[in-house]
């Protein structure tokens, strides 16, 4: 690993200023991420702002505004906390069985909530700077395209970049319609709609996300559901534990009986982004919960999909995917407080 400065404040605005003053330096929370890179030179920071100090790490109800009902999590707490705070569990049990299907639990006690949204692909070529790749040096190709790319896009990918969005709990924030709030360098403050914050690769897959530099997430508000009853996330890998999705499904139902009043679908290992699954959740909104409008839905959301040519397999995977995540958030969610 290459030298760099460690420095540490406990306010966001000297965050900010530690970070304006050296273009190369790099905000540190969990580390999770971000150390593996600097190990393997992918990552090359020569100063790392270590956040852990600052007073971002409480979970809370929120009682006015839009989202009133819902909950706020702090962008320094710890996944860990999340996924078990009783008010989380009970209200966004979609959430709280993301957040325990990713990585290990030694990771989750370490990873923070800004953090996990933060990450950036496990695309292989993209960890071995001996291989193109327009994500960590643009301009110099793409391996993964023609390469082994069975965990790879089948969605929304570029010629430039084929790589998938690693995080589970960004994907039950993308059917929960969560809100991302950021600080700015000026102590403004944004709110960044979850499904606008990550990109599709394009012409610039360097940029995994539209924060610009000089913005720190503060927290992540989720707003009040009525699919806590009614909610699942199923994620497919090749191993049950530490392993990223080939394909993963969060859903939500909203239901009059029978009847879906609306559901709520995000699909993860399948593009460089939170993928909504808008198609299906149109074609499912008023129809009857049953086995056969679930696979239609299904079926019109993957007839989009552009695999390459070794992840084929993740049209059906994907299809089954949905069509299980909807019929057990039909059963009823099985994770109480
Ligand atoms: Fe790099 Fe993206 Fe290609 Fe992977 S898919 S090698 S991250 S450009």
């Amino acid at each position: 690993m290459r030298p760099f400065k460690y420095t540490s404040t406990n306010s966001t605005s000297g965050a900010m200023n530690l970070l304006m003053k050296n273009p190369n330096a790099h905000f540190l929370a969990g580390g999770t991420n971000l150390i593996d890179l600097m190990k393997e030179d992918v990552e090359r920071p020569d100063e790392l702002i270590d956040l852990t100090r600052l007073d971002l790490t409480s979970i809370s109800t929120i009682t006015t505004g839009l989202n009133s009902g819902g909950v706020s999590i702090g962008a320094i707490g710890k996944n860990t906390d999340a996924a078990n705070h009783p008010f989380v569990r009970e209200n966004f049990p979609l959430l709280s069985k993301a957040i325990l299907a990713g990585a290990s639990e030694q990771i989750r006690n370490m990873a923070t909530n800004g953090g996990n949204l933060l990450q950036r692909t496990r695309c292989s070529y993209f960890y071995d700077t001996a291989l193109a790749c327009n994500k960590r040096s643009p301009g110099t190709g793409c391996a993964a395209k023609e390469g082994i790319n069975r965990m790879h896009a089948i969605f929304g990918w570029s010629e430039d970049c084929v790589a998938v969005y690693p995080s589970d709990m960004a994907i039950a924030l993308s059917a929960l319609n969560a809100t991302v709030k950021v600080t700015q360098a000026d102590g403004k403050v944004r709110t960044i709609p979850i499904n606008d914050f990550h990109r599709l690769p394009g012409n610039h897959p360097e940029k995994d996300n539209n924060l610009n530099r000089g913005e720190l997430i503060i927290s992540i508000e989720i707003p009040k559901n009525d699919f806590a009853a009614h909610s699942a996330y199923v994620k497919v890998r090749d191993r049950n534990s530490y392993a990223f999705a080939l394909v993963s499904v969060a859903a939500g139902l909203v239901l009059d009986g029978n009847r879906i009043v609306s559901a709520h679908i995000a699909i993860g290992g399948v593009a460089h982004k939170p993928w909504r699954a808008l198609k299906a959740e149109a074609l499912l909104k008023g129809q009857m919960a049953t086995s056969a409008n679930f696979e239609a839905a299904a079926e019109a959301e993957m007839a989009d999909a552009r695999p390459l040519s070794h992840n084929k397999f993740k049209v059906n995977l994907g299809k089954n995917t949905i069509v299980s995540a909807l019929e057990i958030a039909l059963r009823g969610t099985d994770i109480k407080a």
